[in-house]
């Protein structure tokens, strides 16, 4: 990959100082410096040493609840330990800064929530509630129990992990509020994101469609990367807080 400057060009800058209206997607780059790991990069995402088929599916679930279970349990234990990291930090205080500002999320981590971002969609649940499989209610306690997944206490269904899964539906109202946000905006940020999975990786094309201005921040190329009005290829951590000075200016 071309070494690139960290400098974000002056009409850029130009552009955001003077919208009004920003929405920004996150996907699991954002927190790689938090120490979560990303799905799909070779070598460090999830996906190169497991296989979702077999762990992130209704019927990976179904066919092995306990693996299933008991790999949310280590990747929750995972995230317990991660903090927010200046990417994040940064776009607490961007909220600060525009008059309509949507922050919209594929990662279940709930970072952006600790760092103070408030309002936050999250399109795919959030990796720390539990919900039960058949009633779709969120449920916080049950008998201490030997059983791997629990059971939940109203109806006796296995208890499963509220995010959402290959071949589920995104939540309706989140995923509406993403789509108004992001074809009425007028400067689209995509962070971390490998622009792979859908819906979420429709939203910036919406954007696209209303002629708004896209910067992506990912090290590594990505689908939007030639349709973007700038990219920087360095890590969201670092050049996150840059764009924020530079705003303030
Ligand atoms: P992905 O793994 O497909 O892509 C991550 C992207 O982040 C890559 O394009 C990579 O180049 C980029 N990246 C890596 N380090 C970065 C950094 N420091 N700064 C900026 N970008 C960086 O992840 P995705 O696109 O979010 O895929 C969506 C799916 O991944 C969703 O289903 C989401 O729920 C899930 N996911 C979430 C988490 C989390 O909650 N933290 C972690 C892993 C996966």
């Amino acid at each position: 990959m071309a070494t690139q400057s960290r400098e974000f060009p002056p009409e850029i800058i130009k552009i955001l100082k003077s919208s009004q209206r920003v929405a920004v997607l996150t996907g699991a780059g954002i927190s790689a410096e938090s120490g979560v790991p990303t799905f799909r990069e070779a070598q460090t995402g999830l996906w190169s040493s497991f296989d979702p088929a077999e762990l992130a599916t209704p019927q990976a679930f179904h066919q092995n609840p306990k693996l299933v279970w008991e790999w949310y349990t280590w990747r929750r234990e995972l995230i317990s330990r991660a903090q927010p990291n200046p990417g994040h930090y940064a776009l607490v205080e961007m909220e600060t800064i525009f008059p309509e500002f949507t922050l919209i999320t594929q990662n279940v981590d709930g970072l952006h929530r600790l760092a103070g971002s408030q309002a936050t969609i999250e399109l795919h649940g959030d990796i720390s509630r539990t919900r039960c499989s058949f009633e779709n209610q969120i449920i916080s306690d049950w008998p201490e129990t030997d059983e791997i997944p629990p059971h939940c206490p109203h109806c006796g269904e296995l208890l499963r992990p509220d995010v959402v899964w290959f071949g589920e539906s995104l939540p309706a109202e989140p995923l509406e509020a993403a789509f108004q946000a992001a074809s009425s905006c007028q400067v689209f940020l995509s962070i971390g994101t490998s622009t792979l999975v859908e819906p979420a990786a429709s939203l910036p094309f919406a954007a696209l469609r209303n002629e708004a201005a896209i910067i992506e921040i990912n090290p590594q190329e990505t689908p939007l990367t030639p349709l973007a009005s700038y990219s920087s290829h360095h890590p969201a951590g670092e050049v996150l807080p840059e764009l924020v000075s530079k705003m303030k200016r």
